[in-house]
């Protein structure tokens, strides 16, 4: 291997060159206590930057095997050292000079969720380290300064390295912290199903957030508190006791004015199938993993789903077991959502009426008398929700401000008052008996039928190459088709985007053979990501992405929106 000298001595002579010299720094070499790999040089100052990785050895780096030794405490230190550096990292950047991107030094921006990336990877055997980051090698105008970058490579990087990624430059108790909470956040989460919770929120949660566009805890917030008949009391392995509010598995409704917190609540719930991180406010806010927000969303496509359960008949005679559309009206995109969902293997589903279709969630009874049962394809949410979960156990957390349609499928009334839950079952459901439900003998919904077996397009066969163009968090185009994931609202990084991009090539060229069906597709893709990782979809190109792991259900809903899938 080439020593940080030789890389010195290649820098002396290619300063002043044209940029393209730039080229002939690809390659790794050996610094005091890492090795420095140039993996992506860019073409121009204005490109995207340059791919480098810092490989540390589990000997200097000197992380005790306590810290990564389980998966769960892995991720968290690696997303601990990608903070540190990246924190580090930003305080050097730009401070190399010259046009474009120049001296720019960058990582993985990390939101409150503890995910899983390739930015940073610690070797689970040997605590070796390695981080991935960018940097916009300087030039004036299109001749190199070789000398800036000697500065980058030198003098910022070694210092990054040194205290960030060793753990003789972190705080040790820091350290420690981080994977406490790991573990105490994989507890809690396995200990749901046991104790047939669905989700829990911990007293003194913050959940609301400094405003719509921060994902910062809101100052002065009101602190969440169990109400008495929802508390639960969990002994934590490294926190000990602490007490929250346990949300049953069963039909849960959350009810309460306007404005008092009901949303904030449920969007809690949606995050919480990530782990957050010490201060978000939201670290003991603890969701099923397989949760599912669902929500309408006209005008997305359709394919193949079997939306029979909730909708038959349509006046224009489409079949709805194989329904195809590539524009969904409110209540077939809920529909289709909620099938995909099951396909999916969700065991919870998440709905905030501010965003479902009326028609898709309800029929009330005055509307039942006019407009008759054969007169309507709507079977509506309300009439399958105790059906899914008594059938397919499949939970239901819904917010329903306005209507009460619910309280009689409801096993739980939580009122939202003031942003403190209080438990009222009792008085919503004596109410509820005062207003019977006139019940229309329903026939038991069939099990939906998932028998989609996408084939590869052809253009995908050929080996060429295809353009991956990510659009940021909303969503991914591949070979100039956009995929719209605006609506898919628990991913929450462009990283995810990203790799479900990566995907979806990574299916087109290997999984789709028209045999397989979705399932099996997207079992073997999570297969890949177990054994080999996020690097493991993204093998041929130099340099490997940022990239986030989604969670199946993301990659389900990515699969689902590509309006190009041969099914
Ligand atoms: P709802 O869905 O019941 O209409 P939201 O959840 O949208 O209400 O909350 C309304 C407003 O109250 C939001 O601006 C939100 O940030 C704020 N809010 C929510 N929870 C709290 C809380 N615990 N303390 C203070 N403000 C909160
Ligand atoms: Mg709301």
């Amino acid at each position: 291997m080439q020593t940080s000298a030789d890389l010195k001595n290649l820098l002396a002579r290619i300063d002043r060159r044209g940029y393209p010299a730039y080229k002939d720094t690809r390659g790794a070499y050996q610094f005091p206590g890492y090795v420095l790999s140039i993996d992506h040089v860019q073409g121009d100052p204005f490109a995207a930057p340059s791919k480098l990785s810092i490989h540390v050895s589990g000997k200097t780096a000197g992380f005790p095997r306590a810290l990564y030794e389980t998966r769960c405490r892995r991720l968290a230190l690696q997303d601990e050292l990608t903070r540190q550096f990246g924190r580090r990292a930003a305080q050097f950047s730009f401070q190399a000079k010259g046009s474009g991107q120049s001296g720019l030094i960058s990582v993985s921006r990390c939101g409150p969720e503890v995910l899983e990336r390739t930015a940073c990877r610690l070797d689970p055997e040997r605590g070796d380290v390695l981080l991935r980051l960018e940097v916009g090698f300087p030039a004036n105008g299109r001749t190199i300064n070789a000398r800036e970058l000697e500065k980058i490579l030198f003098d910022f990087l070694p210092r990054c390295v040194q205290e960030t990624l060793c753990c003789s430059g972190l705080d040790g108790r820091r350290l420690r912290a981080v994977a406490q909470l790991a573990d105490d956040q994989q507890y809690i989460r396995q200990k749901l199903p046991e104790l047939g919770l669905c989700a829990f929120v911990a007293d003194g949660s913050i959940l609301p957030r400094e405003s719509g566009v921060s994902s910062r805890p809101m100052k002065g917030a009101v602190p969440f508190r169990a109400p008495r008949e929802l508390a639960v009391t969990l002994d934590l392995p490294n926190r000990g006791k602490i007490t929250g509010m346990g949300i049953p598995r069963g039909i849960t409704l959350i009810v309460g004015g306007g404005y008092h917190g009901k949303s904030t609540l449920l969007k809690a719930l949606e995050l919480g199938v990530y782990d957050h991180v010490a201060g978000d406010g939201r670290e003991y806010v603890i969701t099923d993993r397989t949760a599912v927000k669902i929500r309408a969303e006209d005008g997305r496509s359709i394919r193949r789903t079997d939306i029979s359960m909730f909708i038959n008949g349509l006046p224009n005679g489409k079949d709805t077991v194989s329904f195809e559309t590539e524009d969904a009206s409110g209540s077939t995109s809920q529909a289709a959502n909620v099938a995909e969902s099951l396909e999916a293997g969700t065991s919870l589903l998440l709905i905030d009426e501010d965003t479902s279709a009326t028609n898709f969630m309800i029929r009330d009874e005055l509307m039942q008398r006019v407009i008759s049962r054969d007169m309507e394809p709507i079977t509506p949410f309300l009439e399958r929700v105790r059906e899914l979960y008594d059938r397919w156990g499949v939970s239901t957390v819904l917010v329903a401000g306005s209507s009460g349609a619910y309280f009689h499928a409801a096993d739980r009334v939580i009122q939202m008052d003031r942003y403190e839950p209080r438990d009222v079952t009792a008085l919503a459901k004596r109410e509820a008996a005062a207003f019977p439900l006139h019940a229309e003998g329903l026939e038991p919904a069939a099990a939906p039928s998932f028998d989609r077996r996408p084939r590869a397009s052809r253009k995908f066969g050929d080996g060429g190459r295809i353009k991956l163009k990510s659009l940021g968090r909303d969503g991914v185009s591949i070979d100039r088709e956009t995929i719209d994931l605006r609506h898919v609202e628990q991913l929450v990084d462009g990283e995810q985007t990203a790799a479900l991009g990566e995907c979806m090539v990574y299916a087109q060229r290997s999984l789709l053979d028209g045999k397989r069906d979705l399932r099996q597709v997207v079992d073997e893709l999570e297969a890949v990501l177990d054994r080999r990782g996020l690097e493991g979809l993204c093998q041929e190109r130099s340099g490997v992405p940022f990239l986030a792991r989604p969670r199946r259900q993301e990659i389900f809903a990515c699969f689902n929106r590509y309006r190009g899938l041969e099914l």
